[in-house]
C-alpha cells in the first residue's frame, strides 16, 4: 500500500548528563494513506517521543523515517520545518492555542506561515471552523470557550492547511467523557472523508475507535489484533 509514513529501526535516546537513556529501541512501522491508527502504551513508554519524531518536532538518534517515500531522517532543519508546515497537522493534549488570539486567528496562523494571501486564508478558516462546528465561536478567545471547543479549534488549526497527515497526542486526555465522544466522532468523520490520522492514547476506549492499533512496550512497537 501507498505509505504516508514509514519508520525502519527508528531509535531515540535522551542524553542525561553523561548517560544515554534509550527510549525507542528500533521501531518498524507503516501507516498507509487514508488509514486511522492509534498507538497505545503506558505513561512513560515513549508515545510522545515517537509522535514528536513523526511530526518532525524532534529527531531520531538512529534508523530511518520516511514521509511519502522521502527520507526525512536525512533532511536539514529548514527542510524539516517546511515539511512540518505543509504536510503535517499536529494536535496536542494541552491544545497549545495562543491565549491572546481569537480562535479564528489561531486557526489562521499556519496559513500565514505558508504565505497564503489574506482573502484565501479567511475563506479557508471560515470553511474549517464551520466544518468543525465552530462557526459561531471564531471571535472568542480560547479561555472563553469549553475544553471541547478548544480541542476542536486546535484540530481546525492542524487541518486548515489540508495536511497529508493528522497527528494527535492524547487528543482526549484533558476532556470529559461527553467531549471525548464528540472529538472521537469528529476523527471518525475526518477518516471517512479520506484523512490519514494517527493518534496516541493510553485509553483503550479511545484506541478501539481507530482502524488499526499498535502497542509500545519496552521501546518496541507491535500491532495489536
Ligand atoms: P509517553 O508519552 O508514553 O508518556 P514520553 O515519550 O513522554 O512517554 O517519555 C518516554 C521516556 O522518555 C520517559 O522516561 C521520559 O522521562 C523520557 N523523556 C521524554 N522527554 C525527555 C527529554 N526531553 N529529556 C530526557 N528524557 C525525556
Ligand atoms: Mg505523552
Amino acid at each position: 500500500m501507498d505509505a504516508i509514513l514509514e519508520t525502519k529501526g527508528l531509535r531515540k535516546s535522551y542524553r542525561l548528563g553523561k548517560e544515554d537513556v534509550p527510549v525507542l529501541h528500533g521501531i518498524d512501522f507503516r501507516l498507509g494513506r487514508g488509514e486511522y491508527g492509534a498507538i497505545m502504551g503506558p505513561s512513560g513508554s515513549g508515545k510522545s517521543t515517537l509522535l514528536n519524531i513523526l511530526g518532525c518536532l524532534d529527531r531520531a538518534t538512529g534508523g530511518q523515517y520516511l514521509v511519502e517515500g522521502r527520507l526525512v531522517s536525512a533532511f536539514s532543519e529548514s527542510e524539516l520545518a517546511d515539511l512540518r508546515a505543509r504536510s503535517i497537522g499536529f494536535a496536542f493534549q494541552s491544545f497549545q492555542l495562543l491565549p491572546r488570539l481569537t480562535l479564528s486567528e489561531n486557526v489562521e496562523l499556519p496559513l500565514q506561515y505558508l504565505g497564503i494571501p489574506r482573502k484565501e486564508r479567511r475563506r479557508r478558516v471560515a470553511e474549517i471552523m464551520e466544518r468543525l462546528g465552530l462557526g459561531q465561536r471564531g471571535r472568542h478567545l480560547p479561555m472563553e470557550v469549553s475544553g471541547g471547543q478548544r480541542q476542536r479549534a486546535a484540530i481546525a488549526r492542524a487541518l486548515v492547511k489540508k495536511p497529508a497527515l493528522l497527528l494527535a497526542d492524547e487528543p482526549t486526555g484533558n476532556l470529559d467523557s461527553t467531549t471525548t465522544a464528540e472529538v472521537l466522532d469528529l476523527f471518525r468523520q475526518l477518516h471517512e472523508e479520506g484523512n490519514t490520522i494517527l493518534l496516541i492514547t493510553h485509553e483503550h476506549d479511545v484506541a478501539v475507535r481507530a482502524q488499526r492499533r499498535w502497542k509500545i512496550f519496552d521501546g518496541l512497537m507491535e500491532e495489536m489484533a
